[in-house]
């Protein structure tokens, strides 16, 4: 808008003069006049001329990365690139072009390291509660509409504090690690939901899981953590470093609470460690009543 009336007003100066030089040469009829008016003609072809291309040039292409900085700024999700006929550009404006589309990719890949830093933990690289959270939003709806089953596992190593007095808190560490390659292993679905509650509590989230499956695949990572065999001559359950489950399914259609979920399973992993620890307990969590189902992990099947 802005840009048309400077364009008219141009136009408009442009023509005054013109008319103003015509009349004075028709009063005048001198040479010097038809010099004169020669000269302010050209000169003002001139400017004209100059300020179409500066604007074509120039100020064109600026308002484009202006825009272009303004789309990064608001759908930063998308990935768009500067136009390539600007970064192409030998002038200073392609030299602007492409320092720009440098900054907007190294601020892109800094973001993507900031978000994987907060989401993630960074012991065991697994996701932490914030990104728990973030999933929760978009899971718990999904799976509400859906009204399928969704399973969540409070996973806990047993006599940890043991292992970390008698082997160093390092070996602690690295312990984990193996755990999580564990579980990393084992819930490999996109929707699967694996973090790192803190210390050695860890929590798996699975959507159309039904109970059995759930114990079944709780049970399975339980053994291979075990098979792991990573010595814990400390602990009192094995030779080995074991892990205890809890297990809770929400059955289809039921509306959930996850924090409900999570203190179910929570009471299951208590379940666990007061018969003994190295076992999986599954709960169904129902409208009427919570109903358990304790099962010791060396039973096969459901
Ligand atoms: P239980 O079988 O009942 O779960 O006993 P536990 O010893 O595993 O449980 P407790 O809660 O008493 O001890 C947990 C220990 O986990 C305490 C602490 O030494 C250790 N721990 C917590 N966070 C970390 C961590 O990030 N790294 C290491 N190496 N150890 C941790
Ligand atoms: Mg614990
Ligand atoms: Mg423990």
């Amino acid at each position: 808008m802005t840009r048309t009336l400077a364009v008219l007003a141009g136009i408009w100066f442009f023509a005054s003069l013109l008319m103003l030089g015509a009349a004075w040469l028709a009063v005048s009829g001198g040479p010097f006049a038809i010099v004169v008016l020669t000269t302010l003609f050209s000169g003002l072809t001139g400017l004209v001329a100059s300020v179409w291309l500066f604007d074509r040039r120039l100020l064109v292409p600026i308002r484009r990365l202006a825009d272009h900085v303004r789309l990064e700024h608001d759908f930063t999700s998308t990935s768009r690139q500067v136009p390539p006929d600007l970064t192409s550009r030998s002038d200073a404006v392609g030299l602007l072009a492409r320092q720009l589309q440098k900054l907007i990719e190294e601020s892109r890949s800094y973001n993507a390291a900031l978000l994987e830093q907060t989401l993630n933990d960074p012991l065991t690289g697994l996701g932490n509660r914030r990104l728990l959270e973030s999933r929760l939003n978009m899971l718990v709806p999904l799976s509400r509409r859906l009204s399928c089953t969704v399973s969540a596992m409070m996973i806990d190593v047993d006599h940890f504090k043991a292992f970390n007095d008698h082997y160093g808190h390092p070996a602690g560490d690295a312990c984990l690690v193996d755990i999580a390659g564990v579980l990393r292993d084992t819930f490999r679905r996109e929707t699967d939901v694996v973090v790192r509650l803190g210390g050695e509590e860890f929590l798996v989230l699975l959507i159309h899981t039904g109970k059995e499956e759930a114990w079944a695949l709780a049970d399975a990572m339980r053994g291979m953590i075990q098979a792991l065999g990573l010595p814990h001559e400390y602990s009192p359950v094995a030779e080995v470093v074991t892990v205890s489950v809890g297990v809770v399914t929400s059955p289809n259609g039921l509306l959930i609470d996850i924090d409900d979920m999570i203190a179910h399973a929570d009471q299951a992993l208590y379940d666990c460690k007061a018969h003994g620890r190295n076992q999986v307990a599954a709960r169904v969590i129902g409208v009427e009543q919570t109903a358990q189902a304790f099962r010791p992990s060396t039973e096969s099947t459901a």
